[in-house]
């Protein structure tokens, strides 16, 4: 399969782009499958399976290495994707680009390397109660090995933070703040720009987890300033086990490795290692390389769509399905920001999510239920969890007819 790029912004065929993923092809309880569960992983185009196939076909060996010719090889693809990856989020240099396992490892390293470094007792770390597990759980393991406290920005009813607790809770202790770009639960997309340049104008740096804004729009950490930008590459039609840190280089030079091992050293002796240069001083071991490979062909897979497409798309999804899902009484959304992502979140009256949930998978309907890895969320919304139907620019309008008819079916079965 061959692909362009599409930055002359053709119009985009997008049942064509749905043919390319083999998987919605499949059925599942006897049904055509409809998959809305891209929020936890998203579906692969055989583009991104041929890639990793052919790696292990024809090229694989272990990278930055061997002097033999099909190590070098290995080593040419697998460092074309660093720059692919550069370019695809307008990094300044490929030396600030990490190749790490996802989202959560990418935020892990910080909270460890950065606060290790950087905080100190009495310190804060600065949150949202918007975030997933993966950008709580970590900070507040850093806050206890140094003694800092974790404070967290408040959201109102319709799932927007408020603007005026963040100003009142960034402070001269504040030693990081680290945010989410879109919600998981609720698809809200946050005011990232702002929240980074009031936290800069007290010398804050920000992490954001872009885990769910890059399937969905283009993200440029330049424009945004961002110091820490991180994501997974299962959620951008890329493979599981990979993912990528940004960091700022003036960061991460500062910051000591987060694993030791082989490929981040300079020199070793039994009284003292010094570490490589960057990116290897945090790419300790033996890379994903197949998923490295695979996660710059999702790059090349998305460019050839383009942003613009992707966005206009998924907006008109979101659009439909949120009016038709509506339409049925009994339904209330969560997560009604004004700035979303194609994720929606709902519960239905009087039904558990887990048994509307249990139902449209006998349908043949892919969606998530529980509380999507966001406890304490579910927590301000005083409930255990919601229904969550998440889109990407492989889903289209028969998608959401079958999900609405689904849960008017459960509804009738349930109450
Ligand atoms: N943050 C957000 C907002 C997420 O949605 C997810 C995945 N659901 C993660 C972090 C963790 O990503 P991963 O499991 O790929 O590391």
């Amino acid at each position: 399969m061959t692909i362009k790029n599409n930055s002359i912004k053709e119009k985009i065929d997008f049942d064509k782009v749905r043919a390319d993923f083999p998987l919605l092809n499949k059925e599942m309880n006897g049904k055509p499958i409809v998959f809305l569960d891209s929020g936890a992983s998203s579906q692969k185009p055989q583009y991104v399976i041929d890639a990793m196939n052919d790696y292990y076909a024809n090229q694989h060996a272990n990278v930055h290495r061997g002097v033999y010719q099909l190590s070098q090889e290995a080593t040419d693809a697998f460092e074309k994707s660093r720059r692919l990856m550069k370019e695809f989020i307008n990094a300044p240099s490929d030396k600030e680009v990490i190749f790490v396992r996802g989202t959560t490892e990418g935020i892990n390293l910080v909270a460890s390397s950065y606060c290790r470094k950087f905080l100190k007792e009495g310190d804060e770390v600065l949150i949202s109660a918007m975030e997933h597990h993966s950008n709580i759980v970590p900070w507040q393991m850093a806050c206890e090995l140094a003694g800092a406290h974790l404070k967290v920005i408040p959201f109102n009813d319709a799932g927007e933070l408020i603007m005026e607790e963040f100003d009142k809770l960034l402070n001269k202790k504040t030693k990081i703040v680290a945010v989410n770009h879109v919600s998981n639960a609720l698809g809200t997309i946050n005011p990232i720009e702002e929240i980074i340049e009031k936290a800069h104008a007290i010398g804050v740096p920000v992490l954001v987890d872009g885990a769910q804004s890059i399937p969905h729009m283009k993200v440029d950490v330049q424009a945004l300033d961002a110091d820490f930008y991180t994501f997974s590459g299962h959620k951008m039609f890329g493979p599981t086990g990979v993912g990528i840190l940004y960091g700022k280089e003036k960061w991460l030079n500062a910051m000591p490795p987060y694993h030791g091992g082989g490929e981040m050293i300079e020199t070793v002796t039994f009284e003292k290692t010094t570490y490589n240069e960057l990116p290897h001083k945090f790419e300790a071991g033996t890379p994903d390389i197949a998923g490295v490979i695979g996660l710059g062909a999702a790059v090349e897979y998305m460019q050839s769509i383009g942003h613009e497409a992707i966005g206009q798309h998924e907006d008109d999804l979101l659009e439909y399905a949120t009016s038709e899902l509506k339409k049925i009484d009994g339904i209330r959304i969560v997560g009604t920001a004004k700035n979303k992502a194609s994720v929606i979140s709902f519960l239905l009256d009087g039904t558990h999510p887990y048994d509307v949930g249990t139902i449209l998978d006998k349908l043949g309907i892919a969606v998530r239920t529980g509380h999507h890895c966001t406890q304490p969320l579910m927590n301000c919304f005083k409930i255990p969890g919601t229904v969550r139907a998440s889109f990407a620019f492989y889903n289209n309008r028969a998608d959401i007819d079958r999900l609405v008819e689904g849960v008017k079916r459960a509804k009738r079965m349930l109450l």
